[in-house]
This record gives C-alpha cells, structure tokens and sequence, in this order.
C-alpha cells in the first residue's frame, strides 16, 4: 500500500506559501516539470520564477513525481525568488545559450563521428571489391562492415533522440504521457446525482465551477445514458467511465485549455441539444459526434496557440505542416484513446458506423480553428438564405460545425459570476505565451501583451464582432436561443464596455473637444 497522502497514481503535497497553506495534486505519471509548473501556479507566481522547496527541517525537497508526500501539519515551504525581468531574461538567455551550445556540441561529434565511420566504410567495401582477397579475409570484411553499420544506426538513433527532445522541449509535448489509462476506474466513485442537478446540466446557467473533476465525469457519463448514447452505440457502461477517465487524464493543467474548459464545452452542447431539441432534426448518431466532439475537441492541449506552434516550428507544427496543428494533435489524440479497445466506446459499431462517427469527429474537431471562423460562418449563412434542409448532409455538416464553434467560445454566454473567471484563465494563457514569445524574440500579438490587453478591450470585440454575430445567425434557425444566449451576450457587451469605461483615464482631448462643443451650443 502507498502512504496515506496518495490515492493511487495521485500524489497530495502540501505546501506553504507566504503562511498561506496550499495543496498540490499530481499523478506520479507526470513529468517534474509539470509538479514545478503545478507549484508555481500554487505560489502564484509565473513558471519561469526560481522555486525552492524545504521541508519543517530546512531540507531541500526536489520538484519530481516521486518526491515524498506530506502531511497539512507539515507543509513544505515554498521560496519564489523573484529576479528582476532583467535578470530573470539573462538567466533565461543564458540556460538557453548553454542549452544550444550543448546541442550544437552534441550534433557535432554526431555528425563527426558519422563522417568517420561513413569513410572507413567505403574503404572496407572498396576493398571487398578488389579481386583476389581469400575467403577469410572477405568474411572479416563482412564482420566489419556490419559492426559499423550497427554504429552508424545507433549514432543515428541518438541523433534524432537528440533532435527529438530539443524539439519536445519547446513544444511542451510529451509522448510518453500520453494515451494509456493510469489508473483504473474504481478510484472514480459513483455519485448519486439528484433530480435537481440533472435538470440544471441542461441550462447554459449551470455553474461549472461547483464541481470536482471526479463529479465532473459523472455528469459527462450522465449525459451520454440521458441522450440514449448508450444504447445508441451499444456501449459497454465500464468503458464509458474508462473512456471518460482517459480523457481527463490526457487534458493538461493550462490555466484555460483544461479539463474544466472540456466539461464547459460539452456541457454547452449538451444544453444546446436539449434547448433545440436537435433530436427533431438529426440522428442519434450525429448527437453522439456532437457531444463526443465537444470532450475530444482540445485533447492534449499544449497552452499555446496555433500561431506559437508555427512561429516556434514545433514538433506540432512541423508534423502538420502548419495547417491547424493543435487541431490535428487534438484529433489524432482522440483516436488514439478510440482505437484503444479498453477505452473505445464505439468498439461495437459495425466497420461504416464506426467510419462514420470517425469522420465527422475529425471534421467538428478540426473546424474549432479560428482560423476557419469567417469560412466556416460564411458558408452556414448562405446555407441559411434559402430554406434550410436538414436533410442534406453538407448542410447539417456545416450547422454540427457551427454548433461546435458556439460551444467552444460560449463562456460569455453564462452568467457573470460563472464566466468572468474564464476571461482571467484566458488571460493568464495569453500572458504566458507572450511571455515565452518575447523571451524567444517571437512575434508577440497584442491580444496577447500584458502590456496592451485588459479584461474589458479583450472581451468587447471578441462579443461584439465574433459571437453576438454567430449566435444572432444560429438563432435564426433555432429562436429559442435567443433569450437563453444571445441576450446574455448582450448584457456582457454592455457590462464590459461599462467596465471600460470605469477604468479608461479620461482622454484630455476629448475632454476639451467636449467642452469646445458646448461652448459653441
Ligand atoms: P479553443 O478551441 O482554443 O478553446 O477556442 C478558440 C479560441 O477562441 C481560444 O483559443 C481563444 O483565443 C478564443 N476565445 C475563446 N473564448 C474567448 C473569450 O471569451 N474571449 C476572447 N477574447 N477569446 C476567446
Ligand atoms: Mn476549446
């Protein structure tokens, strides 16, 4: 049995900050520079801060998954040392110089060593080509030639290792934690929901905030048993939890990209197909692409965006070839967990059913890039100026996709209390990447500049220009929408443009122009 802190994989850490308690949780799966990141995020204070751990004694605790558990009585102390930026940057800079050196100093002798052994190789078999070598000499010649070639394999194997892992470093990515269930479902208890919180998991008024992980993937598998999912694809009801589990385990702890976003987002599509009663106008099966959709749709994300990827010509990015490469990854993740058959709730479809379902996963995922919103909404509203048929498939391809969009970005359609919070994850991701962009010398977008963006200036244009606009659309063809989310988005434009104008210093100019404008009345 494992110590009384640690469930499982899960290991429980407290710890002390500024005489604050704190509790840390992490799988003994995740990497130590998950648990450092998870501790700076429980001192509040940015990843790239100095952390140091010491345990009542003053002992020196290191940041890894196997670092001992405690107890609340006694914490670890955290110490967060603060450089100044500017010696903050040039530590940075520094490790990343050190780091480059070493890299190029390791591609060097590889690449040295690869010259050599190339050389003695023509050699060798130049001489085997000569007439007149004995028979033994031609054996040893063998020999030879297939020792280097061993070297000349393992050389190369270290080589793209090497390049592997500089490249993973700076994607963030990590292979090997992905994909395979750790740990299993009983440490995932069965709660009663009672008929009050299944009627509120269909409004798009439901507090997400009010629920731990564990009830949260209660309510998901609610949502597939309510919707005759189940039934629908004969799913066995263990890999339903296995499934979910899965999918949690393989969402990273981003300030926004999280687990959390994932129930968001399914729990708005889960709302909107009730609201809609999208069952009058597609299948079960296209129901189930929805919903499944909406908990796959941003699997593994990274916590920085398409743009950073390409900019930074990740892993990701060089792998997809720029197109969409988050959206790939999220796609690809997701059926690798689907062809898992411990965790494939559509193992019991037939070879076309499951063809099916694949494709039009892969389509709603792929169509959350903001990069395809204009073509994406473009296309819906000519699809609009007729009559709409739900019954052509590229039509109600393209309302799944839409509908997916919507769920994605809803925050703002909730009430204040539940979706302001998202706008501070939003921003702390944004501020992040900005961050790491200035450090690398990337492209910073303003949107993303501390400097630039407040909470009001990025929640205005985003409701005013994106999402007024594409829920006004949708509620042409479903009018129910409209009290239930096009007005709230309104009252948060109106909010937000209030709050601006709160904290707005007044523009002397204007000020003048103002009182110019009077005195000529
Ligand atoms: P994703 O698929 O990444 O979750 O959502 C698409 C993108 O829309 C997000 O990465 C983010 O840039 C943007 N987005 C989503 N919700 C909001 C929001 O409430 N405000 C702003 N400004 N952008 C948002
Ligand atoms: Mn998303």
């Amino acid at each position: 049995m494992g110590n009384a802190s640690s469930i499982d994989s899960s290991v429980v850490v407290y710890l002390e900050v500024s005489g604050k308690q704190e509790k840390i949780v992490f799988s003994k799966h995740c990497s130590s520079r998950d648990i450092h990141d998870l501790v700076a995020q429980a001192a509040g204070c940015s990843k790239y801060c100095i952390l140091t751990l010491k345990d009542p004694n003053g002992a020196h605790i290191s940041m890894s998954p196997t670092m001992p558990s405690n107890t609340p009585s006694a914490p670890y102390k955290v110490q967060v040392s603060q450089p100044t930026s500017n010696q903050g940057d040039s530590e940075v800079l520094t490790q990343l110089m050190t780091h480059v050196a070493d890299q190029f100093n390791k591609a060097f002798k590889v690449e040295e060593m690869r010259s050599e052994i190339s050389t003695r190789l023509t050699a060798l078999e130049r001489k085997l080509e000569m007439e007149g070598l004995k028979a033994v000499e031609i054996e040893k010649c063998k020999k030879d030639i297939s020792e280097i070639k061993d070297q000349i394999w393992t050389a190369q194997k270290k080589f793209v290792d090497f390049n592997r892992m500089s490249i993973e470093d700076a994607s963030s990515l990590s292979d090997e934690r992905k994909i395979c269930l750790k740990r299993d479902i009983p440490s995932y208890p069965k709660y009663t929901l009672s008929q009050e919180t299944i009627d509120y998991l269909k409004q798009p008024t439901f507090d997400i905030w009010h629920w731990e992980p564990n009830e949260m993937l209660s309510l998901l598998e609610h949502m597939y048993h309510e919707l005759g999912l189940v039934k629908e694809f004969s799913i066995n009801p263990i890999t339903l939890k296995r499934w979910l589990l899965c999918v949690q385990e393989n969402y990273r702890n981003n300030p926004f990209h999280n687990f959390r976003h994932c129930f968001c987002v399914t729990q708005m599509m889960y709302g909107m197909i009730h609201l809609c009663k999208l069952w009058d106008y597609m299948t079960r099966e296209e129901i189930g692409i929805l919903l499944t959709a909406s908990v796959c749709h941003d699997l593994d994300h990274p916590g920085y965006n398409n743009t950073y990827q390409i900019n930074a010509r990740t892993e990701l990015a060089i792998r997809y070839n720029d197109i969409s490469p988050l959206e790939n990854h999220h796609c690809a993740v997701s059926f690798q967990i689907l062809c898992n058959p411990e965790t494939n709730i559509f193992a019991n479809l037939d070879k076309d059913g499951f063809k099916r379902v694949r494709a039009g996963i892969t389509q709603l995922i792929l169509a959350t890039d903001m990069a395809r919103h204009s073509e994406i909404i473009e296309s819906f509203k000519s699809k609009l100026e007729g009559k709409f048929d739900f019954k052509s498939k590229e039509q109600l391809d393209t309302l799944k996709m839409v509908l997916i969009k919507c769920c994605d970005i809803s925050n703002e359609v909730r009430p204040m209390e539940v979706s302001e919070p998202w706008v501070d994850c939003l921003l702390e991701e944004y501020f992040n990447q900005s961050d790491r962009e200035k450090m690398e010398g990337l492209p910073v977008a303003p949107f993303m500049d501390r400097d630039k963006v407040t909470k009001p200036t990025a929640q205005i244009g985003f409701i005013k220009f994106v999402l007024i606009p594409m829920f006004e659309t949708v509620s042409k063809l479903f009018p129910q929408i409209d009290e239930t989310m096009v007005q709230p988005l309104r009252l948060a434009r109106d909010r937000y443009e209030g709050m601006k104008e709160q904290t707005t210093p007044p523009n002397p100019k204007s000020q003048k122009d103002q009182a110019a404008k009077k005195d000529g009345e």
